[in-house]
């Protein structure tokens, strides 16, 4: 087969078919290939290899193996544009093996291609099995598509850096909006929650409920069992408390060892029945923290907009928190409704 042949098989149209259709979901990967094509289209060379590397030791090159690809791979990187238009006739490449034997490469042009600092980290190049002419404009258009991969690379590693942004935005908020002892919503996110759900509410003409939980005599268990102890005995009631509501409820830690309830679209008949649901489920059996069981018990306030329909929702906890104080004077572990008094 001679130069010629080599280089009429090399660019057959039954050989595209395999090479347009790129299996690959990296859009990096995927628009490298389009740039070999256009490449080898533009030039009409056997091939044009890209091949780069990154700072991690990562070497990309075209996931279609080929003789082309396999020659470049083995050439140094090279530091300005390279045109050999007859290796036979170059010092370097006239002893490469395969320009003295088979493929029998004879044309070879490279253009470097650079990292967003400038480094060297890989390049594309043309080869072909016939000497020839590489020309200015040639060069101009070859530098071109070297920028075209440098743009690409750049995007791939913008996207990734956004990526890992919005990760740790995403992250950092959920942080931000969670207790880091109980796993609930915080007083700043349940107060917001209350907020936007009270507005859609609204908006729906839809009740809303909420409920303040408080537990009893928990500076007891502190002064008898110690502070880790407290905290133990505040994550498991914090557990039980959130079996008691549904996905659309929150439940947020709203001081100390006090939470808030908020029930979107639930009338105070509801409200009450989720409240003495908490109740039971905290009383229901002891809690074991370490070695010891403790009888743990919850008083509760509930208010709703079914009962005060102008209230605002400042309005609402302060008539929640009367009912719980109610509930504590009346004895504790009860459940008390706000009622139409003064807040
Ligand atoms: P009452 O039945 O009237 O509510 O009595 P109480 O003892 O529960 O109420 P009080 O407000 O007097 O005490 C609440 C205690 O909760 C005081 C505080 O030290 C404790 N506390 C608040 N936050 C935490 C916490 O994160 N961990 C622990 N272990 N204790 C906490
Ligand atoms: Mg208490
Ligand atoms: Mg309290």
């Amino acid at each position: 087969m001679n130069a010629v042949e080599r280089r009429s098989q090399a660019t057959q149209p039954h050989m595209l078919p395999t090479e347009a259709v790129s299996s690959s979901h990296d859009p990096l990967e995927a628009q490298v290939e389009r740039i070999r094509r256009i490449g080898k289209q533009l030039f009409r060379v056997a091939d044009c290899v890209v091949i780069f590397g990154d700072r991690a030791g990562n070497v990309f090159h075209s996931p279609i193996a080929s003789a082309e690809t396999d020659f470049c791979a083995g050439l140094p990187k090279p530091a300005g544009v390279t045109v050999v238009p007859d290796a036979r006739l170059d010092a370097a490449l006239g002893r490469h093996p395969a320009v003295q034997g088979a493929p029998n490469v004879r044309f070879h042009a490279a253009h470097p291609i650079h990292d967003g600092e400038n480094a060297i980290i890989g390049s594309i190049s043309l080869v072909d099995y016939a000497p020839r002419i590489f020309s200015e404009t040639d060069g101009r258009l070859l530098a071109d598509l070297a920028a075209l991969v440098e743009r690409e690379i750049h995007l791939k590693s913008v996207n990734a850096s956004q990526v890992n942004l919005q990760r740790q935005n995403k992250s950092l908020r959920r942080k931000s909006l969670i207790d880091p002892l109980l796993g609930t919503w915080n007083r700043g996110a349940i107060m917001r929650i209350l907020m936007v759900e009270a507005d859609r509410c609204e908006k729906q003409n839809l009740p809303l409920s909420l409920i303040v939980v408080d537990l009893d005599h928990f500076k007891k268990i502190n002064d008898t069992h110690g502070h880790p102890a407290g905290d133990e005995v505040l994550v498991k009631v914090a557990s039980r408390l959130r079996s008691c509501i549904r996905p659309q409820e929150a439940l947020g830690r709203y001081g100390g060892e006090e939470f808030l309830v908020v029930l979107p679209g639930a009338c105070h008949e509801t409200a009450l029945a989720v409240a003495e649901r908490m109740r039971q489920a905290v009383a229901m059996q002891p809690e074991t923290v370490g070695a010891v069981a403790l009888n743990l018990t919850i008083s509760a306030g509930v208010a709703s907009t079914a009962q005060f329909p102008s209230a605002t929702t400042e309005e609402l906890i302060s008539r929640a928190d009367v009912a719980l104080y109610a509930a504590k004077d009346a004895g504790r572990n009860r459940v008390m409704q706000a009622d139409a008094g003064h807040v």
